[in-house]
């Protein structure tokens, strides 16, 4: 399976910040070392264009992106500090989750080691998420003439607000967020299915619900390609999610995902979402497991 990926996705924030960058670099290792990917799968992005980007976002918040004249509230709600690297690397990603779409609608999956950055609204970012990667890559599609209809399956705990909104009203984006009700943001947006479950929501009700509500998306929606957003901030341990998921339940959830997606003959392209684990190698290691799905489903591994 061919998946992009770039160094630059990593921009070093200092030991006190709590978002887990090293990730990015530590699953291309982990990919590599354990053949679920193969060096010449692996597509490098190019900054995404501002005007790619603009067909999403609106051209104040690109200029202070581009100008570093954010405002301090405006960098609260980020949640990150701005920097030209951050700058560079929110691009790098949304290039990252096109190149993933393009390669998917050709070889059925693929994959972007980063992305799913779906807080990010037209003109403010949120919750680590300053570029909607995900939005982008369908406008660009849709601009292209490559594909129409689009399904988002949002797995991440916290609900896809800046996607929900970003596309309601849309008929050609059906968005599906399956999220903890009492999680970030306390005010959720409306996705075109939600899914709130209950604090310390386990295995089996997790995928109880999941289940049937892929199955009305997928019978609702007849998607040219489908984005999944498989954060695995859904894990018992995890820092900012609210449920109670084992490693074998998210396992689970990789394959219920792949299995139900790929035997509707749809493509789909997997972006990495959230993850707060101890630390980036075991938030990193959570999520090779929609890897090893997708190796299991091709039935071999990369040659
Ligand atoms: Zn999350």
């Amino acid at each position: 399976m061919r998946a992009s990926f770039h160094p630059d996705y990593r921009v070093d924030l200092g030991p006190a910040h709590p978002y887990p960058m090293g990730k990015y670099p530590l699953l291309c290792q982990m990919l590599l070392e354990r053949g679920l990917l193969s060096a010449a799968q692996i597509m490098t992005p190019v900054e995404a264009p501002l005007e790619m980007l603009a067909r999403v976002h609106e051209a104040a918040y690109l200029s202070d992106l581009e100008h570093g004249t954010l405002t301090s509230a405006a960098v609260r709600r980020l949640g990150m500090p701005w920097s030209a690297r951050i700058w560079r690397r929110s691009r790098l990603a949304c290039y990252g989750t096109y190149l993933g779409a393009l390669a998917a609608l050709e070889d059925g999956l693929a994959a972007n080691l980063a992305g799913g950055t779906h807080h990010a609204f037209a003109g403010h970012g949120e919750g680590f998420c300053v570029l909607n990667d995900v939005a982008v890559a369908i406008r660009a599609l849709q601009s292209d003439g490559r594909a129409h209809r689009f399904l988002v399956v949002d797995l991440d705990v916290h609900q896809g607000n800046g996607t929900a909104t970003l596309f309601a009203g849309d008929p050609d984006v059906y968005t599906l967020s399956v999220h903890g009700a009492n999680n970030y943001p306390a005010v959720k947006a409306r996705s075109t299915l939600d899914v709130a479950l209950p604090d310390g929501t386990g295995d089996e009700a997790y995928l109880a619900a999941l289940g049937p509500a892929l199955q009305t998306a997928l019978d609702d929606c007849p998607a040219d390609l489908v984005f999944y957003l498989a954060g695995v901030d859904v894990m018992a341990a995890d820092r900012y999610g609210r449920f109670s998921l084992t490693r074998a339940g998210l396992a689970a959830r990789e394959r219920l995902v792949l299995q139900t997606v790929r035997s509707a003959g749809l493509a789909m392209v997997i972006t990495l979402a959230g993850g707060y684990a101890a630390t980036p190698h075991a938030t990193a290691d959570l999520h090779t497991e929609v890897f090893a799905a997708a190796a299991e489903l091709a039935g071999d591994r990369p040659t």
